[in-house]
């Protein structure tokens, strides 16, 4: 079994149905989720003149191939009517792998961990939530320290 972290966004319609349903279908088909960080609203990033967005982080256990979690993810995304205009444009759901275990992974479809998660603190503030210390196996820095060091000013705001 792995451990895969993965994070969600939404910036299209409605967004916490979205991210819910996400969840939804992650535990159905991908693997049993053991924990959810709250949800954030972030500004958007790259292509700022756009809505902003909600984000979550989970962490779930699952049997799968790490190819076969990026298919099952698209496969959602395609499920809950993923629209993207351009790259980093808005979107109805996003899922992204974060970490699976300590793996590292440099496929030209699939690069794990994450390769920009370090540069975005919206990323590492849900992600600090539910695994502060677990290690970026590539940077060998926890996701703690990375936060500490980001540079990333944008909005980032944890929903009660
Ligand atoms: P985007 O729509 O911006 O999330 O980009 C999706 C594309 O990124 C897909 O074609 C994936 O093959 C690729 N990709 C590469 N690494 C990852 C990853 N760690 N998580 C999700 N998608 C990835």
């Amino acid at each position: 079994m792995h451990e895969v972290v993965l994070h969600l966004g939404s910036n299209m319609e409605n967004r916490e149905q979205y991210l819910e349903k996400g969840i939804a279908l992650l535990d159905m088909y991908v693997g049993k989720i053991i924990r959810n960080s709250s949800i954030y609203e972030t500004a958007a990033w790259g292509v700022t003149d756009q809505a902003d967005f909600l984000n979550q982080a989970i962490i779930l256990k699952s049997g799968l191939k790490p190819h076969q979690i990026l298919e099952k993810i698209q496969a959602i995304e395609t499920l809950l009517d993923k629209k993207t205009a351009f790259r980093w444009g808005p979107r109805t759901l996003d899922i992204d792998i974060i970490f699976i275990d300590q793996i590292v992974i440099d496929h030209k479809d699939l690069q794990v961990p994450h390769p920009r998660l370090h540069q975005r603190k919206f990323v590492l503030a849900s992600l600090e939530e539910i695994i502060p210390n677990w290690n970026h196996p590539v940077l060998n820095q926890s996701i703690r320290e990375l936060l500490n060091i980001c540079k990333d000013q944008s909005k980032v705001i944890k929903r009660t």
